[in-house]
């Protein structure tokens, strides 16, 4: 399957074939130590563009950038109007910019460019033109006190939220631009100044992203874009004692390295990790809806989805039923590279995730599981694998247990609510939930017991910038999007004036 087969738009074509420098101060520059990285073309595994490979060294430049931006310039003093029209301009930016951010990320990626066109790249627009909304609605409350021992004195007490400083932000490969815009929105909406540090394997989207940022009129310095890998890139920012707050998406494994890391200055740490979400379904639902529902729970983004639906439960009732309307609807799925216009599922985006994967379903047959449908690759190059739904498995088998990010579903029959709370909870995540049922109370009852940070009633993967997204236990801390992701961008100041 070669990449010649499907045109790229020409700005696409330019973008991939002239290396790619990193934003610094508002200039694109080549890394300081002159090297380069590969992105590949997860469907073909070919080499897709070159691009700068930042080290501590551009991270330190990137984070000094930064906190000049911060301290003095027209950052300093813009309005919270001004740093609106901004956000919205930038939003506007990407959307007359679609199909060439949709094609870029699925190149990248290897997600349908259909796909990157309805979600990935309106999600990231809408994030910001939300954003925007926010930056001049950042504000204080004015405070009543009654100091006992200063009986009589009279005081005007208030609080006012300030920006942080310099922020670093790490994010992953499963949706490139859209977590860009997930971090960015919100840090820069209240008054940040950002370094951010792309997935080695997907840098693309967010280095346009930057061109865009600079089209829109980002003064220099308010945001830098450093790709390069975690071990290096990463790990220096995120111990960087000039950064304020660390804000990172990936692994949970990393997850808990980035929180040594950022010990050292003590820097505000949030994190959105990884999850093994449960997906619940009752005799009671709307039986097809809730096939579908499951299917595009685990399915999606070739299931490289934190909160994927991968662990089926359903009511012993119609467990044969909605299994096997799974496994149909798993067979249907085109898998095939992401610029076909045929294709549903494309590639997974590494040969590391592939492999993974891979391990995977070998442990799921080695501990017994039966493969309803799916279980193999696709094809003899590129990292394709079938949507594949396992049956007969139980809590304590690894594929029950651990994260796969991969197109795979266990499923497991139920008998009663008490009981599937539990069997839902049983897992180190705690990041979303699906609860699919007509009786209302029973899903809000169930809503309540779960302890993740989404729970989606009768859907599934409905993202919008105003639901708070984050995690319960290992799945991390703090929350992306809504009005939540913007307080734990800044500082409470407390003024207390005597009068
Ligand atoms: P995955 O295992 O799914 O690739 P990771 O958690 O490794 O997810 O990667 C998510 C992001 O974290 C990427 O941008 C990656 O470069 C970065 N990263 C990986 N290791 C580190 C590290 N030690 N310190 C900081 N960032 C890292």
């Amino acid at each position: 399957m070669s990449v010649a087969e499907f045109p790229l738009l020409r700005p696409v074509q330019n973008f991939v074939s002239t290396p790619r420098k990193m934003l610094i101060d508002g200039q694109w520059q080549a890394s300081q130590s002159g090297k380069t990285f590969d992105s590949f073309n997860p469907a073909t595994g070919e080499v897709l563009a070159k691009v700068a490979e930042g080290d501590k060294a551009d991270i330190d430049a990137a984070v000094k950038a930064a906190r000049k931006a911060f301290e003095s310039g027209p950052w300093h003093l813009m309005t919270p109007s001004g740093r609106a029209k901004l956000l919205w301009k930038l939003a506007d930016l990407i959307d007359a910019n679609t199909d060439e951010l949709a094609q870029l990320e699925s190149l990248d990626n290897g997600k349908p460019f259909a796909v990157a066109k309805a979600a990935d790249v309106p999600l990231a627009a809408e994030l910001f033109r939300y954003m925007a909304g926010w930056c001049t609605k950042i504000d204080g409350a004015v405070l009543n006190l009654s100091v006992p021992y200063m009986p009589g004195a009279q005081f005007h007490a208030y609080t006012m939220r300030e920006p942080l400083g310099v922020i670093g932000q790490i994010i992953p490969w499963n949706f490139p631009l859209l977590m860009a815009a997930w971090k960015l929105g919100p840090a820069l909406a209240v008054g940040n100044t950002v370094v951010l540090k792309p997935a080695e394997q997907t840098p693309l989207s967010a280095l346009r992203l930057g061109e865009l940022m600079i089209e829109a009129g980002f003064p220099n310095g308010v945001i830098n874009i450093v790709p390069g890998f975690g071990e290096t890139a990463g790990a220096a920012l995120s111990a960087h004692h000039g950064v304020d707050k660390i804000a990172f998406t990936g692994s949970t494994e990393v997850g808990k390295m980035i929180v040594k890391a950022a010990a050292g200055n003590l820097k505000k740490v949030t994190l959105e990790l990884g999850g093994k979400s449960p997906n619940v379904v009752f005799a009671d639902s709307d039986v097809d809806a809730a096939i579908a529902g499951a299917a595009s729970a685990v399915f999606f983004n070739q299931g490289q989805v934190c909160c994927a639906g991968t662990r089926l439960f359903v009511e012993k009732k119609i467990y044969d039923k909605v299994v096997s309307g799974v496994a149909d609807a798993a067979k249907k799925i085109k898998v095939g590279h992401g610029l076909d216009p045929n294709t549903h599922m494309g590639p997974l985006v590494s040969q590391d995730q592939f492999d993974r994967v891979t391990m995977f379903l070998k442990s799921g047959r080695d501990e017994g599981a039966e493969f309803v449908t799916g279980g193999g690759r696709v094809g003899t190059s590129g990292y394709f694998v079938e949507p594949t739904v396992l049956s007969k498995t139980h809590d304590k088998m690894k594929v029950v247990q651990e994260e796969i990010f991969g197109p795979v579903v266990t499923a497991m029959p139920f008998t009663d609510v008490e009981e599937i709370a539990a069997q839902a909870n049983n897992s180190v995540y705690g990041l979303a939930a699906g609860v699919w049922t007509r009786d209302t109370s029973k899903a809000h009852r169930l809503a309540k017991l779960i302890r993740a940070g989404t729970v989606w009633i009768n859907c599934y993967n409905v993202f919008d910038a105003s639901l708070p997204f984050g995690g319960y236990k290992q799945s991390g801390w703090g929350r992306e999007m809504g009005k939540e992701a913007l307080e734990l961008y800044t500082e409470t100041k407390a003024v207390c004036m005597q009068i």
